[in-house]
């Protein structure tokens, strides 16, 4: 039953999958959603509500209606090391099966608390990879629409390879094929697909189904893209999913009236960092950084190095907690990397402010896994990119990077890492390194570069009020408040 209080105020909850790039922008969409004047709920277990604290404190300093459920994470009976509530605090990828076994575990408490509830949520917006939350949309009937953090070109394309039959007549892992009925002529191989996109395994293919069942049962789509950055893509894509709003980029939504907080605590201080940027020329630095999950080989990192230095550009480069081992670390003192390149080079060690520097004006590219946060990042703040994609959908951003927008350069990696054999080689050599900075930074510079800040002069109109992303957010809040009203007059 909805009370009549409800139809004033919506109550949304947030559904996220407990892994950095997912709570980023599920928190940033919240604060968007609570900026529009709904409730909102973020599901969360106590390690990642910790993370989050700041965010939270500032949240409730600028009046937004925002709180979190913390939910206890029983990683430990399935299995998992203590204090292992995210994706990127895995010891390692094998140990995903346990990770899922413990979210889905997460549903029966969620549910007794709904049932508590004196009034249920209009909403709930959760990750494609968390089936049960499906299970508790029709259970409690409540509209239920699926996040998805990455663009229409991947989704539309990862759609026509897989309804298709394309794959069938390919021979190779390495053969090109073309994405069928997109509106470029976009080539893969079946080496650059993610994992479960290469294999017509029973397996997959019964994923694949429940996926798309879940699919169905929502109503729909919130995306973390804009119109104007892939328009035929969304066009066409609103052919597969009839109900999508595109509202972001949800990190660019918020920068606009906050600070930005995205749950982890900064491994340089804030300011020197901006101070050593300040003392470089203009779109001088490289910014190199690969996310919060994909891991290098000490060898692999060895070959960046060498290749930055080459490369004589200055450079910030963030080496995450994954990264660290002994044998890199004992690499860089003996060979005195750090003072080598004193003056030119920032190594910061753990977790930076990436926003905060991708906006500064010293920084000329960045060296990007092309993780879909990463992308949009760039794309907001401008900054023409070198791709280095790894894992999942990464090929697919790359090419969106590359061929669509033609905003970057490609450092030439023609395999993905979640490629069993491939993970624990040397993808890249430092000529390809040195080479990919010098023809971000000298061929074709000024035409990229213009493209480049022409997007994100489009980016920040997409999400200022008027804005397509501003209306699409009004638009899926009057969505489910039609149906509040509907409920009401039956
Ligand atoms: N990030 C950051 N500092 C770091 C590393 C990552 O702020 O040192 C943020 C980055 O800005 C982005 C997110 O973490 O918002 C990474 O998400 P992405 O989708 O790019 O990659 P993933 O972590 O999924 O590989």
């Amino acid at each position: 039953m909805v009370s009549q209080s409800q139809i004033h105020e919506l109550h949304f909850i947030l559904v996220p999958l407990m892994a950095q790039s997912h709570l980023i922008p599920f928190t940033e969409m919240a604060k968007v959603l609570a900026h529009h004047g709904v409730k909102v709920t973020v599901i969360l277990t106590p390690l990642n509500a910790a993370r989050f604290n700041t965010f939270l404190e500032n949240a409730k300093a600028s009046s937004l209606n925002i709180e979190f459920l913390s939910l206890r994470f029983p990683g430990q009976e399935v299995g998992l090391p203590k204090g292992c509530e995210s994706f990127d605090t895995l010891p390692s990828f094998n140990l995903i099966p346990q990770f899922f076994a413990a979210t889905n575990m997460l549903q029966k408490p969620l549910e007794e608390w709904l049932e508590e509830l004196e009034s249920l949520p209009n909403c709930i917006i959760s990750d494609l990879c968390l089936p049960w939350t499906t299970e508790i949309a029709l259970k409690f009937e409540i509209p239920r629409l699926i996040f998805q953090t990455t663009s229409c070109f991947s989704l539309l394309c990862s759609h026509n390879i897989t309804s298709s039959n394309v794959l069938e007549g390919v021979t190779s892992d390495s053969e090109p094929f073309l994405v069928p009925n997109v509106p470029d002529r976009i080539e893969f191989t079946i080496a650059q697909l993610p994992k479960g996109m290469r294999k017509s395994s029973s397996e997959y293919k019964k994923l694949l189904d429940k996926v798309k069942m879940d699919g169905l049962l929502a109503q729909g789509m919130v995306i973390n893209s804009f119109e104007e950055l892939e328009p035929r893509y969304v066009e066409e894509y609103k052919k597969v999913v009839k109900n999508i709003w595109c509202i972001g980029p949800l990190s660019l939504c918020n920068k606009i009236s906050d600070e930005l907080e995205n749950g982890n605590d900064n491994s340089i201080d804030e300011g020197n960092c901006m101070s050593w940027l300040d003392s470089m020329k203009p779109s001088s630095v490289i910014y190199v950084c690969f996310g919060s999950l994909c891991q290098m080989i000490a060898s692999q990192l060895v070959e960046l190095a060498l290749g930055l230095e080459a490369s004589n550009c200055p450079f910030i480069w963030v080496i995450k907690k994954g990264d660290y081992s002994k044998e890199f670390e004992n690499w860089l003192v003996e060979e005195n990397f750090e003072e080598r390149t004193k003056g030119r080079g920032l190594i910061i060690r753990g977790w930076a402010p990436q926003v905060q520097i991708l906006s500064h004006s010293a920084i000329g590219g960045f060296l990007t896994h092309c993780g879909w946060n990463s992308t949009l990042e760039a794309v907001s703040a401008g900054v023409p990119v070198i791709t280095w994609p790894m894992i999942a959908e990464q090929f697919f951003n790359e090419k969106l990077l590359v061929q669509v927008l033609r905003i970057g350069v490609r450092v030439g990696i023609s395999v993905s890492m979640d490629n069993e054999e491939e993970k624990d080689k040397v993808l890249v050599k430092r000529e390809d390194v040195k080479k990919a900075i010098e023809q971000l930074m000298e061929e074709e510079r000024e035409e990229r570069r213009e493209r480049a800040k022409k997007l994100r002069g489009i980016t920040k109109k997409a999400v200022e009020e008027g804005g397509s992303s501003y209306i699409n957010v009004e638009l899926l809040i009057q969505h489910i408040r039609g149906q509040v009203t509907d409920h009401q007059a039956m």
